[in-house]
């Protein structure tokens, strides 16, 4: 029986797509896509010309039996989103679980995708993500959003709209403090990709100063809480008032 192929088409930049993409093109019989007429343009840029049929959330149950029926006839059936990689703030999670379900395969033909294209140049030391997608669009539910990494001690990569990324750094100045390091990684693998690295109160007076960077396609990374001066906070006072007299003895 067959497998369903969850494709990652490129983020901007046509050359992303990968060679394994473009041969699993050319053995589709059904290409699912969000807006076929995207993918429509994607796939004639390199001559592939397929029957492509709509799935997006508001049909993906329903196109979920559908797919297992293709794959249980031998259909060779690919799913791509707009841009990027399927599942990832994007449909494809349902899709992929009603396959497994109906005991059939699903295979990844991994590419681009914003959150680690944004990360993997971010020079972040943490090590550690979360990868949180959209933030709520209205301030307060944001607020409270954020607040929960107060004291985080990994990064938090989110997805904005470029018209609410300077209230969105508001809001972290409000909650997270104005010394809180972020990364906004714009329109990447674009023309115009920026990347600027600044703590939340300067890079929302960048923001504010240049309306350039309120357009175009944002990540935007929350990095980890700096450390407080480890030794003083973790120990509690008892132990801190006992160094204090051990230290007044030793040499
Ligand atoms: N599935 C996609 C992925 O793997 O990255 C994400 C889809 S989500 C609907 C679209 C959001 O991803 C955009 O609003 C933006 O936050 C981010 N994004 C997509 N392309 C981007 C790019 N070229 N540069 C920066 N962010 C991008």
């Amino acid at each position: 029986d067959g497998a369903l192929y969850v494709v990652a088409t490129p983020i901007g930049n046509l050359a992303d797509v990968t060679v394994r993409a473009l041969a699993g093109f050319h053995a589709a019989d059904i290409v699912l896509a969000e807006d076929t007429r995207v993918t429509g343009s994607l796939l004639s840029a390199y001559g592939i010309h397929k029957k492509l049929v709509s799935l997006r959330e508001h049909n993906e149950r329903e196109m979920a039996d559908k797919v297992v029926g293709w794959l249980l006839e031998g259909k060779i059936v690919l799913q791509v989103s707009d841009a990027g990689t399927p599942g990832i703030s994007d449909p494809g999670a349902r899709l992929a679980a009603a396959v497994w379900a109906a005991g059939l395969r699903v295979v990844p033909i991994v590419g681009a995708s914003a959150v680690i294209g944004a990360l993997s140049a971010a020079g972040l030391e943490s090590g550690q993500f979360q990868f949180h997608g959209f933030l709520p669009p209205k301030s307060g539910a944001r607020c409270k959003t954020l607040q929960q990494w107060q004291q985080a001690d990994y990064a938090v990569v989110c997805y904005e709209a470029p018209h609410r990324i300077l209230e969105c750094v508001e809001d972290i100045v409000a909650t997270l403090g104005e010394t809180r390091p972020l990364v906004l990684a714009r329109e990447l693998t674009k023309t115009f990709e920026t990347f600027l690295r600044l703590p939340a109160g300067e890079l929302a007076a960048r923001i504010r100063a240049d309306s350039n960077q309120q357009r175009g396609e944002c990540v935007l990374i929350i990095d980890a809480a700096p450390r407080r001066e480890a030794a003083e906070d973790a120990l509690p006072a008892p132990a801190l008032a006992l160094l204090a007299e051990l230290a007044a003895v030793l040499p």
